[in-house]
């Protein structure tokens, strides 16, 4: 018998539970409040740049992995960074960072380009611009979701929630099922911690040559937390021209947070042109930015209460189940959650 699956987030963890199911008797139905797939590892196009604004690459540090997974998902537009990750301190002392970091991959079409193949092979149907807003289960133990529009889907057999915990633990809220495991598993949810980035994006009508492709502040005391040169990617920045992608820290993202980008981007372009000893940077030609109020997983879920509803076909699935907040990991993780559905495993 195919067995129905609703799997909330339409990012790398929701298509890894797809791709999981896709030889397998299941139909598998994703839903994202977002106009596209791949939530945060995401690419945006503007002025003739194509930049990736959350994840900035994938890095899975074995051959396995991109034998398996990203060489048979097609390696065209395929690339690594080769130019290396250096650090900066709370000074902004520059300096270079460890030896052979291992290959960074992305897309010359942007990171979005992992998780579109992915579901292109998978072929599990989307629903995009769909913000579901409340979760009921039927007493024929079937699982219904309603959307902000109050549209509703199902019932589906088994339900996945991928997205970050903050936002699963509002979905389990808002989740009607008077069961025990409802409120275990709503608590480890809502326990789970995210940090908040705000990137900026800084274009310059000219090249900036560095040996570097990013700057990371390991110690996380500069307000810069991560700079990168997006011209570093092919394709991605025209010649001649120069963009910067600026993940401000933590304290910093939450203090400014609302600022209008103008005032925003102009504080960031001061921070990285002292960064960088070049006056220049202080007046780029345009700027973009995007708030990432939950942007990685501080902490992570207890795994067993991560599964205590799944006997039921309620599971969470995510970067913030895995442990870290990495692209791979969090497909890997829903890709194992897909297993368990389909009794892979
Ligand atoms: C600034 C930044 C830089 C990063 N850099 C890197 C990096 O260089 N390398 C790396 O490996 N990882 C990086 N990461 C982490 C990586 O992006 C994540 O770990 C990974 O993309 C998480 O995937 P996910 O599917 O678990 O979650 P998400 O990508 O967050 O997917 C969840 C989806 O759920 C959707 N959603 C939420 N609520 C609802 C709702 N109510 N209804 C419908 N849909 C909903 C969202 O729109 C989203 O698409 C970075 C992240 C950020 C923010």
């Amino acid at each position: 018998m195919t067995r129905t699956i609703a799997v909330v987030g339409a990012g790398v963890a929701g298509v890894g539970v797809a791709d999981a199911c896709r030889d397998e008797a299941a139909e598998v139905t994703l839903f994202d409040k977002a106009r596209g797939i791949s939530g945060r590892a995401a690419t945006r196009r503007r002025n003739g740049c194509r930049y990736d604004h959350g994840a900035n690459y994938i890095k899975p540090g074995g051959d396995d992995w991109v034998e398996g997974v990203l060489a048979e998902l097609g390696s065209d537009g395929l690339a690594d960074i080769e130019l290396p990750v250096w650090t900066h301190d709370a000074d902004g002392v520059i300096a270079e960072g460890r030896a052979g970091d291992g290959p960074k991959w992305t897309y010359a079409r942007g990171i979005t380009q992992f998780a579109k193949r992915v579901r292109k092979r998978g072929g599990a149907s989307v629903h995009t611009e769909t913000r579901i807003e409340s979760i009921a289960r039927g007493s024929d133990g079937g699982w219904t979701l309603t959307d902000t529009d109050g549209e509703t889907y199902g019932p589906f057999d088994e339900l996945v929630l991928t997205p970050p915990a903050p936002q699963t633990a509002d979905l389990l809220a808002a989740t009607d099922w008077d069961d025990d495991r409802l409120a275990r598993l709503h608590a480890a949810v809502d326990a789970v911690e995210f940090r908040t980035i705000r990137t900026v994006l800084l274009h310059y009508p000219f090249e900036l040559d560095r040996p570097w492709y990013a700057l990371v502040n390991p110690d996380r005391d500069h307000p810069v937390g991560w700079l990168s040169r997006e011209a570093c990617k092919p394709d991605h920045v025209p010649d001649g021209e120069g963009l910067l992608v600026a993940q401000m820290a933590p304290d910093w993202s939450v203090e400014h947070y609302d600022e209008p980008l103008d005032s925003a981007a102009d504080a960031v372009a001061s921070l990285v042109a002292a960064l960088l000893d070049d006056d220049r940077l202080t007046e780029p030609d345009w700027v973009d930015d995007q708030g990432w109020r939950y942007a990685l997983p501080d902490s992570s879920i207890d795994a067993d209460d991560a599964r205590c509803a799944e006997d039921a076909g309620l599971y969470v699935a995510g970067d913030w189940v895995a442990g870290e907040g990495r692209v791979h990991l969090a497909f890997e993780n829903g890709r194992t959650v897909g297993q368990r559905i389909t009794g892979q495993e």
